[in-house]
């Protein structure tokens, strides 16, 4: 099996593109992808300062180093979660990352807040992690993003990720998720940083390969709580369509955001409208508290 573009020997099919790539040809179709992206959906300028949410994992590193490689000014934020040994490990994976590449890096722990981690706050509030997590993650992203004068906010949601958010929104017809999946999140409120995904048309996959080619040592290891995700559940189904029928992801994704979304704009103009400051922290909510200081309050409650 030959490269596509040169004679060397190609390291993967493409299926969804019928391309078939040695690692450099590979490695350059994924950053002129990633690059294709922030342009055709004006995600940011060379003048913006972008801030990458790292995890740790492949995409979230990927992300940050291929808009690194493409010139964007970039800074990470880890957010220790104070999930025992997946933490611990995670946070070491991106240290060891940003110094590998000489990329400066920011460290926020949940703990300094909360004084426990996700598990013991779902526990005490008797909540699904996840749900606890994503709040809680939102939140420090978009307030630490906002303080710091960075004018985006980029995270490594790949095309998998996208593609299982969508499918489980349009099984159960959520308007309002529906309305706000997108590749970019404008700023609808003064505290609030404009959001993107610049991986968002590369797939789980894609994002493995390069990772590997590139030498990124990320963390393999699942977080103990995503055990069982619906989500893991959704990938599966869809990559077993996707063998059948190479490009249905990528065909389901684009084809929402150029024609299905626009049936979504009564639900994101609602929103929108009923978007204001939180009464204790000020950051946008649709709440007259935001989730984040509501789970703050609880915590202090239940452990004081
Ligand atoms: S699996 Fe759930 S708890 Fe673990 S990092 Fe992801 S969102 Fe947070
Ligand atoms: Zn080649
Ligand atoms: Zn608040």
């Amino acid at each position: 099996m030959k490269c596509k573009f040169c004679d060397k020997p190609a390291v993967i099919k493409l299926r969804a593109y019928n391309l078939k790539l040695c690692g450099e040809h590979f490695t350059s179709f994924i950053e002129q992808r990633v690059e294709k992206t922030i342009k055709k959906y004006r995600l940011f300028t060379k003048n913006d300062r972008i801030l990458v949410g790292i995890s740790g994992g492949k995409d979230s590193l990927n992300t940050i180093y291929i808009l690194n490689k493409l010139g964007y000014k970039t800074e990470g934020l880890y957010i220790d979660l104070g999930i025992g040994d997946y933490s611990k490990h995670s946070k070491e994976k991106a240290i060891a990352f940003t110094e590998k590449f000489d990329i400066p890096i920011h460290i926020y722990e949940i703990k300094k807040d909360f004084g426990l981690g996700i598990t013991e706050i779902s526990m005490l509030l008797r909540r699904k992690p996840c749900s606890v997590c994503g709040v809680i993650k939102r939140y420090i992203l978009n307030k630490f993003a906002y303080e710091n004068g960075f004018t985006v906010l980029a995270t490594g949601h790949n095309l998998d990720d996208e593609v299982a958010t969508l499918f489980s929104n349009v099984l159960s017809w959520q308007e309002g998720y529906l309305a706000r999946q997108d590749i970019l999140l404008p700023r609808k409120h003064d505290k609030l940083v404009k959001k993107v995904k610049p991986l968002a048309l590369i797939s789980e996959k894609e994002s493995a390969a390069y990772a590997i080619l590139k030498q990124i040592d990320y963390i393999r290891e699942e977080c103990p709580n995503a055990k069982g995700a619906t989500s893991i559940f959704y990938k599966n189904i869809l990559n077993q369509i996707e063998e059948k029928q190479p490009s249905t992801k990528l065909r389901f994704y684009l084809d929402f955001i150029r024609r299905g979304k626009k049936f979504f704009e009564k639900a994101l103009k609602e929103r929108e409208d009923a978007l204001h400051s939180c009464k204790v922290c000020g950051y946008p909510t649709t709440r007259e508290v935001c989730q984040y200081c509501t789970i703050k309050n609880e915590v202090q409650k239940r452990s004081g």
